[in-house]
């Protein structure tokens, strides 16, 4: 039978996931918490699920409900964290959580069985089926593609790059907490800082990251800065366990609208190719968990009913995330990338629910009055000239 042919009987699954990432894993592990029945195949290019990350999050990032079903992939749980700039220190007491990607592929090898198949390159995702590289296709009412990132011109992005280094030390760090930014470190390549997990009395992860306007990493540059950051801070290497990199998407501008119309599968878009990530942070896994929910609230598992509600949503916070772009474009576009931890370090010195609600997304109208009010650490007329997206979309279209 042509792959085109239209309804077929067969069913292989009730949900096959396209990609075995995070946003998959946290569909699998919300839909088999309330129906541990259902048969969910997950299709991983890899040979193990959710690659090599660590993935935080603030716990103001989720509700308590979330935090529940989340809890056996939390690797790592921190009680508050700290910020360093040059004249400004901080302690938080928002906790601080990690899943790891290790912990990730084990719960989800359980969780799954022999339903993970690892190792298959999905070629086509349709509708109500997903055929292989091998040739073979499997068919279900729910296809959920998420395959990570889509390359569009529709959305105007920078970069927030990084490596990082799990190391074990030779003898005890003492750090009891992570050290989310610490910026006074030289401001290369944009807004620069390293961020160092405590992961184990001996472990710990470091991680240089930049805020650039470039995707590219220069590897061995950077794992040599690491090399050095450690040795500053007389922390000696006994082995390095593993290391992982990203460049994370910092939305400056788009147009949402026409980025789905461009989707080109006709099944339910998720995670970072649903374009569900902080405009200023990149990071999705909160949005994930939303999206996890609205899949786990469908009245019937059917791709149509997904596809329209992971669209909605998306637009939906597209939308209602400007603000953040108004001050990514600040960032990137109005301050001289050497100053650009000015406007981190000013935003360190607002009260701790502020912090909180801006990483969650849910900035209200005072706190965005209070992030813009005061002397800008940035040029004013380079600051207006931020105002409005379109300049940089008509850019794009120009380019
Ligand atoms: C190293 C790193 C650290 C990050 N840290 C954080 C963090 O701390 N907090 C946070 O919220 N966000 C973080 N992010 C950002 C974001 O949450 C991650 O990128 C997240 O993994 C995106 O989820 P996703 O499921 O959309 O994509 P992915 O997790 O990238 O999953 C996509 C999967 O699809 C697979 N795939 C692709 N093509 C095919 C194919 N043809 N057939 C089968 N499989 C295929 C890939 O192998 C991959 O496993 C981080 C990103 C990186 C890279």
């Amino acid at each position: 039978m042509p792959f085109d042919s239209p309804s077929t009987a067969q069913t292989d699954a009730d949900v096959l996931l396209v990609g075995g990432g995070l946003a998959a894993s946290l569909v699998a592990l919300r839909l088999k918490r309330d129906r541990p029945a259902l048969r969910i195949i997950l299709l991983e290019r890899e040979r193990r699920i959710g690659g090599e990350h660590t993935w935080c999050h603030f716990a103001s990032d989720v509700t308590p409900a979330v935090s529940g079903w989340l809890s056996p992939l939390i690797a790592h749980d921190w009680s508050g964290y700290e910020v360093r700039f040059p004249t400004h220190r901080r302690t938080l007491t928002t906790p601080y959580r990690a899943v790891t990607s290790d912990l990730l592929h084990k719960v989800m090898s359980e969780l799954l069985g022999a339903d993970a198949w690892l190792g298959v390159d999905a070629t086509e995702v349709r509708v109500d089926r997903v055929r292989l590289a091998d040739g073979r296709r499997l068919f279900a009412p729910l296809v959920i593609d998420a395959r990570g990132p889509r390359r569009s011109d529709q959305l105007v992005l920078a970069w927030q790059k990084f490596i990082g280094r799990e190391v074990r030390l030779e003898t005890p760090h003492g750090i009891s907490r992570p050290i989310v930014m610490d910026a006074t470190v030289p401001q290369d390549d944009g807004y620069r800082f390293f961020y160092v997990l405590p992961t184990g009395p001996d472990r710990l992860l470091i991680e240089d990251t930049r805020y650039s306007d470039r995707p590219a990493l220069d590897t061995a540059l950077i794992e040599a800065e690491i090399d050095a950051y450690a040795l500053a801070h007389g922390w000696r290497v006994a082995a390095i366990e593993r290391q992982e990199h990203g460049v994370l998407p910092i939305a400056l501008a788009g147009d949402i609208d026409a980025y789905w119309e461009q989707s080109p599968s006709a099944a339910a878009d998720a995670g970072l190719r649903a374009a569900l990530f902080h405009p200023t942070t990149g990071y999705s896994l909160p949005d994930a968990t939303r999206q996890a929910e609205l899949v786990a609230a469908l009245p019937e598992l059917s791709t149509t009913l997904a596809r329209a509600g992971l669209e909605q949503l998306s637009k939906r916070l597209w939308k209602q995330r400007a603000f953040y772009r108004l001050l990514n474009r600040m960032l990137f576009r109005a301050a001289r990338p050497d100053q650009r931890y000015r406007v981190l370090e000013r935003f360190y010195r607002l009260p701790q629910p502020l912090i909180e609600r801006f990483y969650a997304g849910g900035s209200t109208l005072p706190d965005k009055l209070r992030l813009l009010s005061g002397k800008p650490p940035v040029p004013i007329g380079a600051a207006l000239a931020c105002l409005s997206e379109r300049p940089l979309l008509a850019e794009r279209a120009d380019a």
